[in-house]
Parts: C-alpha cells; sequence; structure tokens
C-alpha cells in the first residue's frame, strides 16, 4: 500500500476537525494543523504521491496547492490551504515530500472579522477532483489513519547485503589494501 505521511512534522497539533460548525455557519470540508507556540512558517508535506494540479491564490485559501493522486499512490485529491507553495505546476511530488510553508500572514487563512484565525493549515481531501460542493469531500481524519510522520521511511531498512553487492557498489575501497603500510 502507498504509503501515507501527516501534513506537518511530528508535535503538530489538529485545531479543527472535518464537519458543522455553528461559529463558521457552515460546514468545516477539511481538517486544520498547527503547533503549540505558532505555526506561521512550519513546513507543508505532501500526504500522498502525486502531480500538482493547482497552486497560488485561490478564493477563501489565501495560496493553495492542489494535488492529483494517481490510484498507485492511493487516489482522490488533497488540497493544502493558507500556505506559500515551494513547488511548480506540473511537478511530481512524494508523500511525505515538502511542497510549501504555512502562510505566516493573518489576512490569509479564512478567517472572519468575527473571528480571526492565527495561520494554519487547511487539508481537504476529495474523493477524485477538487470541489467545492458535493458528497465527494472526504473527512481526512480516517484517511490519515496509520500516517507516517515526514522524515520516517516507509519501511525497515535493507537487509545487510552481501559481499558481492559491496563490491559491486564501490565500498570494498574503503578496505585498505593488504600489505600496504
Ligand atoms: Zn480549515
Amino acid at each position: 500500500m502507498a504509503p501515507k505521511y501527516w501534513p506537518l512534522a511530528r508535535g503538530h497539533m489538529v485545531t479543527d476537525t472535518f464537519g458543522w460548525r455553528a461559529w463558521r455557519a457552515g460546514t468545516h470540508w477539511g481538517m486544520d494543523f498547527g503547533r503549540e507556540g505558532g505555526s506561521g512558517g512550519l513546513p507543508v508535506f505532501a500526504v500522498q504521491g502525486g502531480t500538482v494540479v493547482n497552486l497560488g491564490p485561490a478564493s477563501g485559501f489565501g495560496q493553495w496547492i492542489v494535488l492529483d493522486h494517481p490510484t498507485d499512490d492511493g487516489g482522490g485529491t488533497t488540497v493544502y490551504g493558507h500556505i506559500i507553495p515551494e513547488v511548480r505546476l506540473g511537478q511530481r511530488v512524494e508523500a511525505g515530500q515538502r511542497i510549501a510553508h504555512i502562510n505566516p500572514d493573518p489576512t490569509t487563512n479564512g478567517g472572519t472579522s468575527q473571528r480571526p484565525m492565527a495561520p494554519h493549515l487547511h487539508l481537504e481531501w476529495h474523493r477524485a477532483v477538487w470541489s467545492p460542493t458535493g458528497p465527494d469531500r472526504l473527512d481526512p481524519l480516517p484517511l490519515l489513519a496509520g500516517a507516517l510522520f515526514p522524515g520516517e521511511t516507509p519501511s525497515p531498512a535493507p537487509a545487510a547485503q552481501g559481499y558481492s553487492d559491496y563490491v559491486r557498489e564501490g565500498f570494498a575501497q574503503l578496505v585498505p589494501p593488504k600489505g600496504n603500510r
């Protein structure tokens, strides 16, 4: 199964979940992430491998990145809002790769004048393509079950190689030649 990653480093907090919010007078169609002590500038990581299909200014998001995930990478589309992109349109990114940082400007993050919001990441997950309406907007939380933290590797290190593999890769050159002292 393709690896999944949390979009922020270990130590992050979920600051809002998916669902109806009275203060928003609407449904929160994603999940918010931050960190104690402030989140402006924190690195943001791709939750799955995919292709950058949209990025830059987007209404309500400040700036966003939209990633399309092939079936082999887990499928669907993920959206990263209130960020400053570090990737380019059409670029392939791998699961767990740094793609952005959280925009420190609090006017870009979807707050309202009644309820300003601190800088944070807004993550959306869509069954197929991004859509502002419809039932294909998914709760990211169950989809992130078992996700790795950025920097972690998805499987244990490969078993020790045989001597012939070391020779092939040139490691044998590290052994001092005999009788050469
Ligand atoms: Zn949000």
